[in-house]
């Protein structure tokens, strides 16, 4: 086994202090990558606070990790020593269902074992994720990332990045569309570049009226404040698209009556209580509201290589690793500008 550190909490209220574990000694077709960055999403923050139901503990989250390559087992092809990789929410799955021979791991039908805050295809071994110095990683769920990139701003992409990229590929989101973005967040601010990107309309759904600018910037063709509803009402029935990301419980009706004939809402945000939803809001126009989970293995490296060749990274603020309680805080509070990643190179030896 490998002795490693990282940073942990061992219950819901607890405070996030180091932790030494260990990884897996190299199998023939794992990687051991040392960790450069390591992106905070809300999703840790909502497993890291138990906020799902789901935590296991003691938990090392972090599931957006750029590192370097420095050990390969002998069967591994894709990757050499010095070569950057990134992992993503999922580090293992079955291989052999239908979704798996898709690509589509994350929807494994037998077990995908989850960066963090998940268990090894045993179903008993705990995983740790990359709020730690390294990671072990069969090459098959590691992706290349190419290395003339600020890697700071690639890690988000490991997470938010695929996970606004593929419902955007998926109803073919394009030049002539009207795209909504609810919350200007992790998510959010990459739905923005990426939608703009690929020549949509794109539309900024906001609480925060401080982030304009910002969002004009990113790309956004237009920004409204959610709290009034006048500015919603003259919007009715005019949207192709709409990517909810908002992390907090809020009314899902007010952003469906802004679609047009056939438009569709996915939700990708994960709030903690359910969403109650009037039948008209999707009777009306024939509507389509749909859910959309990170993505599997070839759409994440499709991303990154879409992102590489666009000039395409998150917008992030670099951390210490001493400083998440208060990274916590500020996405909390709708203050992040765009996504916390933490400089692992601030490990304590
Ligand atoms: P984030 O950086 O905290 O951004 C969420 C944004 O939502 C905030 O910046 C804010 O934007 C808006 N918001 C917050 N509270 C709100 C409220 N009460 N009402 C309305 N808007 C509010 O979070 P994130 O990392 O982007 O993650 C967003 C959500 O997606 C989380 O629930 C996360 O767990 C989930 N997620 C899902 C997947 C998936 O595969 N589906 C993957 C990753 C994350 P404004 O200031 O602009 O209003
Ligand atoms: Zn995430």
């Amino acid at each position: 086994m490998i002795p490693t550190q990282g940073y942990a909490v061992t219950g819901p209220k607890a405070a996030f202090e180091p932790f030494n574990f260990e990884r897996r000694e190299l199998g023939s077709r794992d990687i051991l990558i040392d960790i450069l960055f390591c992106g905070i999403c809300h999703s840790d923050i909502h497993q890291a606070r138990g906020e799902w139901g789901n935590s296991i503990y003691p938990m090392v989250p972090g599931h957006e990790i750029v590192g370097r390559v420095v050990r390969k087992g002998s069967d591994v092809s894709k990757f050499n020593e010095g070569d950057i990789a990134g992992i993503g929410c999922f580090v293992d799955s079955c291989r052999k269902c239908e979704n798996c021979k898709r690509g589509l791991e994350q929807c494994c039908k037998v077990h995908c074992t989850m960066t963090y805050n998940g268990t090894e295809m045993d179903l008993v071994t705990p995983t740790f994720g990359g709020y730690s110095k390294n990671y072990v990683v069969d090459e098959a769920y590691a992706l290349k990332v190419q290395p003339d990139q600020p890697l700071a701003g690639v890690a988000p992409l490991l997470c938010a990045g695929i996970t606004t990229y593929s419902p955007l590929r998926k109803f073919k989101v394009g030049e002539g569309q009207k795209v909504g973005v609810v919350g200007l967040g992790g998510l959010g601010h990459m739905a923005v570049k990426l939608a703009a990107s690929m020549g949509a309309n794109v539309t900024v759904f906001s609480t925060s009226p401080s982030k304009e600018a910002d969002a004009r910037a990113l790309g956004a063709h237009n920004f409204v404040v959610t709290s009034n509803p006048d500015n919603m009402t003259p919007l009715a029935g005019t949207y192709n698209f709409i990517l909810d990301t908002v992390s907090a419980n809020h009314d899902l009706n007010m952003y469906l009556n802004l679609l047009a004939y056939d438009g569709v809402m996915v939700i990708v945000g994960i709030p903690t209580k359910p969403h109650e939803i009037q039948a008209f809001s999707v009777i009306g126009n024939n509507r389509v509201l749909a859910g959309s989970g990170i993505g599997g293995i070839p759409e994440t490296q499709e991303m990154l290589d879409y992102c590489a060749k666009h000039n395409i990274t998150s917008d992030v603020e670099v951390i210490s690793i001493d400083r998440i309680a208060e990274a916590y805080e500020r996405t909390i509070k709708s203050d992040v500008r765009y996504r916390f990643v933490i400089d692992l190179s601030s490990m304590p030896v």
